[in-house]
């Protein structure tokens, strides 16, 4: 409040009646029209300062006061208020001897409101719309001090984690994150606090999931991914962090769909050529042993023609079935398009990847395997091109050649058999 003005005058009545100012301070001068510092001795009229209806108004509240002709107790308050200004003003109307002479005065003494509302009012007023704004939030806004600690969870936070702010509130901001994330969490911390620079300004918001694999928990243990932006501020001195977290979850889901469609075949199920080719092209990066294989069905022509397209499409579904999980081994099997398909055997050599591939022809020549057939059981038989990686080779398409030569091979040869090329 000391920086509240305050402002003190004495006001009389001259012979004609009017008002004048027998004493005040510079701010009643510049209140009622003065420029400035008070200059003029007084008494001042106070008609010859302004003109302007606020002061019109006091002037009339004045008169009326000393018409009123005796001292009120207790004194007046009058607002002297105008589209900038607010004061407000206390009249009091007091009678005194001064020279035998008996004069009646009004002192007036007042403070200037809107400075103090601005000075006590508007930081409530700031913290209300603050909360207002935390609190209405579609994303969950969580602070935490310097050491840690979580300072501030909005209702959108408490939607998000599971917990009530008054439950969360000075513990450790890892009760937010899933176990496996807790231990370097602080580091993490340290890293962008060190790299918070508050004067560049960003079009987007700092992050700290550059990784995009940012997880919260929720109460229930449940793992959440997130999107987080942080923002570092000074508090008087301190430090605190205040992070928007975003769910992800739909997000998330769909990314992964989309993964999943992007390198799976829709009628089997395995992974598609471009998954296949792109796991070869990694294993052909080490030197490692690899043998891989194609296949491709025997006269599945007839089988469409005989028992119909959808029945052709069974036997897809049974053939990849019984593929994906030919043998024990580390392996990948993959539709490479139409009725072929294609495996991979890391590790296995000419002999084991042809002993592999012989097993898998002849469970399919009898039917060795555990299905449900959608209709009735349908015979096929599969001819099959086997290759092993020579040594430095790395080009997939040159492997895949090499493959493909071997299963023209066996089809030339009879179909229902194995070659190695
Ligand atoms: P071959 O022993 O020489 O391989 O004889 P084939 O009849 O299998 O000959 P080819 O490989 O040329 O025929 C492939 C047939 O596979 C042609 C096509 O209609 C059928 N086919 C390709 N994709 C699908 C599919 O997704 N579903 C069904 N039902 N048939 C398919
Ligand atoms: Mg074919
Ligand atoms: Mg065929």
């Amino acid at each position: 409040m000391d920086d509240v003005a305050v402002c003190v005058a004495m006001i009389g009545l001259n012979e004609r009646g009017n008002l004048v100012l027998t004493a005040c301070n510079d701010p009643f001068f510049q209140l009622t029209g003065g420029a400035g510092a008070v200059s003029q001795a007084f008494p001042i009229p106070f008609g010859a300062l302004t003109t302007d209806s606020a002061s019109r108004g006091l002037g009339e509240k004045l008169l009326a006061c000393f018409a009123s002709d005796r001292a009120q107790e207790p004194a007046q308050t009058y607002d002297f208020r105008d589209g900038k200004r607010w004061w407000r003003l206390s009249l009091k109307l007091i009678g005194h001897t001064s020279a035998d002479v008996s004069v009646r005065e009004i002192l007036v003494t007042g403070f200037d409101m809107a400075a103090k509302l601005n000075l006590t009012q508007q930081p409530d007023v700031d913290a209300s719309r603050y909360r207002a704004l935390v609190d209405l939030a579609y994303d969950a806004i969580v602070a935490m001090d310097d050491q840690h600690n979580i300072t501030l969870f909005n209702r959108a936070a408490e939607n998000l984690f599971g917990y009530s702010s008054a439950e969360v509130l000075g513990r450790p901001i890892v009760t937010l994150l899933p176990e496996r994330f807790r231990a370097n969490h602080p580091r993490k911390v340290q890293q962008f606090a060190d790299a918070y620079d508050p004067g560049a300004r960003q079009a987007t918001p700092p992050r700290m999931d550059e990784s995009n694999s940012v997880y919260g928990r929720h109460r229930d243990g449940s793992v959440i991914p997130v999107e987080i932006a942080v923002s570092k501020i000074d508090l008087n001195g301190g430090i605190e962090f205040m992070a928007v977290v975003r769910d992800i979850t739909d997000r998330a889901r769909l990314m992964d769909l989309l993964k999943k469609q992007a390198t799976t075949d829709a009628l089997t199920g395995l992974p598609n050529r471009r998954e296949f080719v792109e796991c070869i092209e990694k294993m052909l990066v080490t030197g490692d042993d690899l043998s891989v294989f194609i296949l491709d069905i025997d006269f599945f022509k007839k089988i469409n023609d005989q028992h119909g397209h959808d029945a052709g499409d069974e036997v897809l579904r049974v053939l990849a079935k019984v593929g994906a999980s030919m043998t024990d081994r580390p392996s990948l099997f993959a539709r490479w398009g139409g009725e072929e398909f294609v495996a991979a055997l890391p590790g296995a050599d000419a002999d084991l990847a042809h002993m592999i591939a012989d097993d898998l022809r002849q469970r399919y020549e009898r039917q060795d395997f555990e299905h449900v057939w959608g209709l009735k059981p349908i015979p096929f038989t599969v001819s099959i091109g086997v290759v092993t990686r020579e040594a430095g080779e790395v080009n997939v398409d040159a492997l895949m050649k090499r493959a493909d030569r071997a299963l023209y091979r066996a089809k030339k040869s009879g179909r229902n058999r194995v070659e190695v090329g």
